[in-house]
């Protein structure tokens, strides 16, 4: 018996056409360069059967929650990226300022607490990087994963 409400959706090879090799320099050390990754993704394609699902999902009146480690102190950018590419939205949760070191997974797992205590009732996971889909289900959650994620 399925009793949440929200489906969580990842940005970065989910929704967004993502090639690691070709961001790898800006954002997978713990030093991140925010800025040229956002340059570089502004004219990121949409993954357009990941996006056909989400609006499907929408139509069904589940919520979606957007949760990405992209940082919460470029959050325009996402937010723009998403808008301009029709996806649907109820909440977006970003990486928080400070905490570049921090990895995907642990940032998406801090994220989740705050999605929970913002009143969203996740059941089911979009996301493609291994360590966080691994992640994801040790924290009892579905993931479909989309892509290989082996970065
Ligand atoms: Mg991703």
């Amino acid at each position: 018996m399925n009793t949440g409400d929200t489906v969580i959706v990842d940005v970065d090879g989910t929704l967004a056409q993502f090639d690691p090799a070709a961001v790898n320099q800006w954002v997978l050390k713990s030093e991140k360069q925010w800025d040229p990754f956002f340059e570089f993704m502004r004219d990121a394609a949409v993954i357009q059967p990941v996006s056909s699902l989400v609006k499907m999902l929408k139509a069904q009146e589940q919520k979606i929650v957007i949760c990405s480690g992209r940082p919460d102190s470029h959050r325009r950018h996402t937010l723009e990226w998403l808008d301009r590419h029709e996806i649907p939205y109820d909440g977006v949760y970003l990486r928080a300022v400070g905490d570049d070191q921090v990895d995907d997974e642990a940032v998406k797992q801090k994220l989740l607490e705050q999605i929970r205590a913002d009143g969203f009732s996740p059941w089911l996971v979009l996301d493609d990087r291994d360590a966080v889909v691994a992640r994801w289900r040790e924290l009892g959650l579905t993931c479909l994963q989309c892509a290989p994620g082996g970065f």
